[in-house]
């Protein structure tokens, strides 16, 4: 595997408008140009996975409300989700 050269073809990739965005690069995308639909989307999932959450966390802890707006990784999942449910921004984005 060519670890050096990856950052280069990935920036080329973007480039020719590929669609390949990372996760985070979606988040950004999404807050900035559909910030209400962002936020409401990723609010009814968080209700949504926290009501799921009976016991016990995705990290293996005790689902406490409190825990849950800390939780990494709980807002990890959050945000997957937000933005599956969202893809049809992104998509509509890529295909310019
Ligand atoms: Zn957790």
């Amino acid at each position: 595997m060519f670890v050096w050269g990856s950052g280069f073809w990935v920036k080329i990739f973007r480039e020719k408008g590929s669609g390949v965005m990372k996760q985070t690069e979606k988040i950004d995308y999404l807050q900035t140009n559909f910030m209400g639909e962002w936020l409401k989307t990723r609010q009814q999932v968080e209700d949504k996975l926290s009501s799921q959450n009976h016991v016990f966390c995705y990290c293996g802890r005790l689902a406490t409300g409190l825990h849950e707006r800390t939780c990494r990784k709980f807002h990890k999942v959050v945000n997957s989700k937000a933005v599956e449910y969202l893809k049809h921004f992104l998509e509509k984005e890529v295909l310019k």
